[in-house]
C-alpha cells in the first residue's frame, strides 16, 4: 500500500509531496481516520469539517 499524507491546511490526502487541492507542502504522516466526501452540497460530515471539494480527506491530523 502506498503511503499517504494528509495536508496539515485543508486535510486533503494524497500520495504527492504537494496538496493538489491547495497546494500546500505541510503535510504529514500523522493523520487518523477516512472520510471519503463525494456530494458536498448534501453530505452533513462536509458541512462540519467545512470540506468545499470532493475528494478524499484526513478526519484527524496531528
Ligand atoms: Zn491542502
Amino acid at each position: 500500500m502506498v503511503k499517504e499524507y494528509a495536508c496539515r491546511q485543508c486535510k486533503t490526502l494524497t500520495t504527492g509531496k504537494v496538496c493538489p487541492n491547495c497546494h500546500s507542502t505541510d503535510l504529514t504522516s500523522e493523520w487518523f481516520g477516512l472520510v471519503i466526501i463525494l456530494d458536498t452540497e448534501h453530505s452533513q460530515v462536509a458541512k462540519v469539517l467545512d470540506i468545499k471539494v470532493p475528494g478524499r480527506y484526513a478526519l484527524k491530523v496531528t
